[in-house]
């Protein structure tokens, strides 16, 4: 099948669903991003949709049980993302220990009159804890660069509920990463109890959602730096909110639970580094992820299976459709 036309919305912020609705009438294929509700009742609506091509490696906003059900191929952008989000997150634990975007507005307000020994002390890096909680792609890449850093790591992956309990299970890759960057696989108490800043990088998934919440808050360090870059809704804002609030963590953050909405405590908070979701925000970066995106559709156009293709399953039953 050839490309008959291409339509391009112009959008500075998320569609509604009326707008969405309408932008994806009687489109086949659908470039996609993060921002984008492709949940049920939309998709629902959009009767010629059969592939969704999501510029982002997440796509918790795309409803995959009912592509899979309504014949609707999903390929998304894996790996070409991984130095660009972990040099983000690793940025804002830089930022949010060292204090640096306090430090920007202290020189750009005239404050600063000459050197002073207790001037806006931060944190020291090295020697201390970092806990990953996903040690996928991305957060391996948050590994290297810690491990360049002279921090301990120790990590949380998916865990395997054996019998009600929950068991770890250490595998090649736990042996590798114990071996290359001394990185030690434990569990979700010992990295909460154990670290002294935690970086979030696993999938918003159905198990995920509000992973981080009141109770696992309360068993982190006093001070603890909590990066997330992984997804907004991956904590629970509330509680979130309230750690910081109370001064329990410093937060440095690229994602929120809605987003573009910022919980206004968290903007007047000292103890906050926020960014607007720009983790995979270079020009290089960028442009990758536009390749993998389009050559996925390209490819299912000359009936070829993408390796980045999400529901590979539904691939066969699906393109002879387009
Ligand atoms: P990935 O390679 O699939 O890695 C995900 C990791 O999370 C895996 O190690 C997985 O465990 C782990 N995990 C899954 N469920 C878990 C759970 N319940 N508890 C702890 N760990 C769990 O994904 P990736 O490519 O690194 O991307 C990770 C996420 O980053 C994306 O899904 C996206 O939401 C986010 N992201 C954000 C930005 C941004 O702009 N801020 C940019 C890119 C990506 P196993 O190893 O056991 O499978």
């Amino acid at each position: 099948m050839k490309i008959e036309s291409v339509t391009y919305v112009e959008r500075a912020a998320p569609l509604t669903a009326s707008e969405l609705t309408a932008a994806l009438s009687g489109i086949d294929i659908v470039l996609s991003e993060p921002q984008d509700d492709l949940s049920k009742g939309i998709l629902s609506r959009c009767k010629a949709l059969k592939m969704v091509a999501q510029r982002a490696v997440g796509y918790d906003n795309v409803d995959l049980d009912y592509c899979n059900r309504s014949g609707i191929l999903l390929s998304n952008t894996p790996g070409v993302l991984d130095n660009a989000t972990a040099d983000l997150a690793f940025s804002l634990l830089l930022c949010a220990a060292r204090r640096i975007v306090e430090a920007d507005r202290y020189v750009r307000a005239g404050l600063w009159h000459g050197f002073e020994s207790d001037l806006l002390l931060g944190r020291e890096i090295s020697g201390k804890t970092l806990g990953i909680v996903g040690l996928g792609r991305i957060g391996e890449a948050m590994a290297r660069r810690a491990w360049g850093f002279g921090l301990k790591i120790i990590y949380c992956r998916s865990a395997h509920k054996t019998s009600g309990a929950t068991e770890i299970e250490l595998d090649e890759k736990d042996r590798r990463l114990a071996e290359s960057l001394g990185a030690r696989r434990v569990s979700m108490n010992e990295l909460l109890s154990e670290s002294d800043f935690i970086s979030l990088h696993c999938p918003l998934k159905k198990e995920t959602t509000n992973l981080i919440g009141a109770a696992e808050l309360a068993l982190m360090k006093n001070g603890c730096i909590l990066v997330n870059t992984a997804r907004g809704k991956v904590v629970e804002e509330k509680a979130l909110v309230e750690a910081v609030t109370k001064g329990k963590i410093i937060a440095a953050l690229d994602v929120f639970a809605q987003e573009p909405t910022v919980p206004p405590q968290l903007v007047k908070a000292p103890n906050t580094v926020l960014a607007p979701h720009i983790g995979s925000a270079t020009d290089e970066t960028r442009l990758a992820m536009a390749e993998l995106a389009v050559s996925a559709v390209l490819q299912v156009l000359q009936g070829q299976l993408p390796a980045n293709l999400v529901n590979p399953q539904i691939f066969e039953s699906t393109v002879n459709k387009l």
